[in-house]
């Protein structure tokens, strides 16, 4: 099951929808929670309620509706640094003891289609690939054995980086290289974690402009989805629509030689198999000040 968020092209109302193929399932009506966070809450022990609710549901066709980030609110966005070993190899840097873990912020995040703004304060920006764990119920010192319980699904993101911020000005910023507006595209579904899918041997890849640059497999992480739920949920309560992005593969813009950073008009394509990909534009940012 595909959970989303999705906005009308005709009259522009936002609800929640599973999309089954070239059709979505709005799940207004059905008497489940109609924002996203309450939603997740009820997921994955509520998701035979969710299959119920959308085959009563009415069917619109995908293409009157615009798919939103299916998270756009998130209590917490948690980020995992160095955690493909096929990575960490190509970087010749020893495997991680522990996740490193660093965090973006809400406004980063936008939907399929949305525009990537690069912005004038970066000459580096990058891509990053990465499966992105969506929690459900939340909890406090989850064991590992139970941690897939707490997780609602999963989705797709591209971790954007200003590489230059990141590792170099003001002596190397990960949270300012991060955490610029627009880069956490996110989507374009949420893969219900509903034994269905594996998200450990999933492909995931990047195109930039029809070009692959990263080609990898989620059997490659370091830290899987249960570790990463007890390691974080030990350090601080998770909350329903939490999100964690676990990390990218090989293959990223500033280990090429020579590097490959996104320019005003590439068009940027991540994919995680069994769950979709997500396409974006990058565009040089020239938004005036908002006062
Ligand atoms: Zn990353």
């Amino acid at each position: 099951m595909q959970l989303a968020r999705y906005q009308r092209r005709d009259n522009g109302s936002i609800g929640l929808c599973l999309v089954e193929g070239d059709v979505v399932r709005p799940l207004g009506g059905s008497g489940l929670p109609q924002d996203m966070r309450s939603l997740l809450s009820t997921l994955p022990e509520g998701a035979s309620s969710l299959r119920r609710a959308a085959e009563n549901s009415s069917r619109l066709p995908l293409a009157e509706v615009k798919l939103l980030a299916p998270i756009a609110d998130p209590q917490k966005i948690l980020c995992i640094g160095l955690n493909y070993a096929d990575h960490a190899a190509e970087s010749k840097m020893a495997l991680p003891q522990y996740p490193v873990v660093f965090t973006k912020f809400q406004n980063a995040i936008i939907g399929p289609n949305d525009t990537i703004r690069l912005p004038p304060q970066s000459s580096e920006v990058d891509y990053e690939v990465e499966l992105v764990i969506v929690i459900g119920r939340g909890g406090k010192n989850i064991p590992k054995e139970q941690a897939m319980q707490y997780v609602a699904g999963f989705t797709v993101g591209n971790d954007v980086s200003a590489r230059d911020w990141q590792l170099k000005k003001g002596g190397g910023q990960w949270t300012i290289g991060k955490a610029f507006d627009t880069f956490a595209p996110l989507g374009p579904t949420i893969r219900v974690n509903d034994g269905t899918f594996n998200p450990h041997s999933a492909k995931v890849w990047t195109e930039v402009n029809g070009r692959r640059l990263q080609d990898s497999n989620t059997n490659q992480l370091v830290f899987r989805t249960e570790d990463l739920v007890a390691f974080l949920s030990g350090v601080m309560e998770l909350s329903p629509g939490d999100i964690i992005f676990t990390g990218t593969p090989p293959g990223v813009g500033m280990a090429r030689k020579p590097p490959i950073f996104l320019k005003g008009g590439d068009t940027v394509t991540v994919c995680c198999e069994g769950i979709g990909q997500l396409t974006n534009v990058c565009m040089n940012d020239r938004s005036p000040a908002k006062l």
